[in-house]
C-alpha cells in the first residue's frame, strides 16, 4: 500500500446530516461488481432524491395533460405545476422576473439559443466572442458555429498552471470589437470558481453581455444573477438532482425581449396567417412544442430539495470533503491533480504517472467506485494541460469521507496493477 491506512473520522459524527441524507437516494444503496456503490461521477449527472422520482410517477399518474391549453382540470394542474417551477428557478437564482426563465432541455441548449437568438442577429463581421480555455464543448461549439455563420472571431482568455483564468489577459482582449463574453462560472474538470462578477463588470465597461454557463455552479453556490448582473445564465436540471432532458436559460428581459425566436411552432406565437405571425409574449416565445412537462415539474422538486438541505450547508459540507480527498489522493505517489485553483468547486481532477485515465476508471468501477476518465468535454483544456485525458472525482452532498477512502484505495490497487 503506497498510502498506508487512512483513518477518518465518520461523516455522521458531523453537523451536516449525511447519513439521513443519502437515505434519501435508493440509487446509492446497492452493490456494484460486488462492492458497495461509491458514486464519484456527480459532474456528469446528479443522482435523484426520491421525492423528484415521486414527482414524475406522481406527475404521469395523476396530472398529465398538455399545457397553456387549460380548457379542463388535468390541463389547468398541469399548467400550475409547469410555471410553479418557474416561479422556483426565479427565486433560486433571484432572477427579477419569471419572464425571464425560459426552458430548454439543458445548459447546452441554453447556450444554443442565446448564440442562434441573439448573437447571430447581433453580431457582425469583424465582431469578436471571447470564452475561455476552460470552456466545455457546450460553449465553445456553439459560438463557433455563429462566428462561421456571421464573420465573427472567437477569442481565448487562457488559463494558468493552477487551472486559474488569466484575468489581465482578459482585459487585453477586450476591446470595442468584443459582442459577447461566455464563460464557465465553475469549470467540470478543474473545478475552478472563476471570479465572473468582476470578469462581468470588465465585460460590461465594453459594453459587451456575458452569458456564463452555470451548469457545475448551481449544484454548490448560491447564485444570484443579479447581483453578478450576468445576462444570461444556463443551467441543466440533472446535475441539480433533477431529471434530465430539461434546464433554464435565464436572460435579461430586455435583451430577450429584442430577440428572435430560436424555434417556430406550437405555443410560441399569438397569431398565424401565412402571410405574417405575430410571436408570443415573453417566455412562450422562446418554447417551441410541447415541452418536458414531466420534467419541469421533476426540476421544480429538485429546487426544493435542494434548498432544504440548504446551499450554503451542503457547499460547506462538499468544501471539508474537497479538502479531505485533496490531501489524500495527493499524498498517492505518482498522482498529479490537475486543477488547484484557490477557489474550487468539489471537483478533482487526477493523472497517474504510467496509467490512463481510462484504465483507471475500469480497475476503479471493479471496485464499485464511479468516476469519469477522458476529455470531459474539454479537449482544448487537456491540450492545454498536455493530458489526453484525466480521471475525475466529483463529489455531492451525499457523499462521505468513508467513500474518499474508498476511492483512495481503489487508486492504490489500480497502481498495484499497473504501476
Ligand atoms: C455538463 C456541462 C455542460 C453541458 O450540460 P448538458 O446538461 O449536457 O447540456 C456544459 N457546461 C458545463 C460546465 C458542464 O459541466
Amino acid at each position: 500500500m503506497s498510502t498506508g491506512t487512512r483513518m477518518s473520522q465518520p461523516t455522521s459524527g458531523g453537523a451536516f446530516p449525511v447519513q439521513r441524507i443519502r437515505d434519501d437516494f435508493p440509487v446509492l444503496n446497492q452493490r456494484v461488481n460486488g462492492q458497495p456503490l461509491v458514486y464519484l461521477d456527480n459532474a456528469s449527472t446528479a443522482q435523484k432524491p426520491r421525492v423528484v422520482i415521486d414527482t414524475l410517477s406522481r406527475y404521469y399518474a395523476e396530472d398529465n395533460a398538455n399545457i397553456h391549453r387549460a380548457i379542463h382540470t388535468l390541463a389547468e394542474r398541469a399548467t400550475q405545476a409547469y410555471e410553479r417551477t418557474r416561479s422556483k428557478v426565479r427565486e433560486f437564482i433571484n432572477a427579477a422576473d419569471s419572464r425571464e426563465i425560459i426552458f430548454v432541455r439543458g445548459t447546452t441548449e441554453g447556450i444554443n439559443l442565446a448564440a442562434q437568438s441573439y448573437a447571430r442577429s447581433v453580431l457582425t463581421e469583424g465582431d469578436e466572442i471571447i470564452v475561455s480555455a476552460m470552456e466545455h464543448h457546450s460553449n465553445i461549439v456553439p459560438w463557433q458555429l455563429v462566428c462561421q455563420q456571421v464573420g465573427a472571431r472567437l477569442r481565448v482568455i487562457p488559463v494558468d498552471d493552477d487551472g486559474e483564468l488569466l484575468v489581465d489577459e482578459y482585459r487585453r482582449l477586450l476591446s470595442e470589437r468584443t459582442k459577447l463574453v461566455a464563460l464557465a462560472h465553475v469549470s467540470n474538470v478543474l473545478g475552478t470558481i472563476n471570479p465572473v462578477k468582476q470578469m462581468i463588470e470588465m465585460a460590461h465597461s465594453h459594453g459587451a453581455p456575458v452569458l456564463l454557463d452555470g451548469a457545475q455552479a448551481v449544484p454548490h453556490l448560491r447564485v444570484d444573477v443579479r447581483d453578478l448582473d450576468c445576462d444570461f445564465y444556463a443551467f441543466s436540471s440533472h446535475k441539480l438532482y433533477g431529471p434530465t432532458g430539461v434546464g433554464a436559460l435565464y436572460g435579461k428581459a430586455d435583451l430577450l425581449e429584442e430577440m428572435p425566436p430560436y424555434q417556430g411552432g406550437g405555443e410560441m406565437i399569438a397569431s398565424v396567417t401565412f402571410e405574417k405571425t405575430q410571436y408570443n409574449v415573453l417566455p412562450y416565445k422562446f418554447e417551441a412544442g410541447t415541452p418536458n412537462i414531466a420534467g419541469v415539474v421533476g426540476l421544480g422538486a429538485a429546487i426544493d430539495y435542494v434548498q432544504q438541505v440548504g446551499l450554503s450547508a451542503a457547499g460547506g459540507y462538499e468544501h471539508e470533503l474537497l479538502d479531505y480527498a485533496t490531501g489524500v489522493l495527493a499524498a498517492i505517489p505518482g498522482l498529479q491533480i490537475i486543477g488547484t485553483a484557490r477557489e474550487k468547486a468539489s471537483v478533482i481532477s487526477f493523472v497517474i504517472d504510467g496509467i490512463h485515465a481510462h484504465d483507471l476508471g475500469t480497475i476503479l468501477d471493479q471496485h464499485g467506485v464511479a468516476i469519469r476518465a477522458g476529455h470531459h468535454c474539454a479537449m482544448p483544456l487537456m491540450q492545454r494541460f498536455g493530458v489526453p485525458a484525466t480521471a475525475r472525482a466529483s463529489f455531492a452532498f451525499y457523499n462521505t469521507r468513508e467513500e474518499v477512502d474508498a476511492l483512495a484505495r481503489a487508486v492504490d490497487a489500480a497502481i498495484e496493477v499497473f504501476g
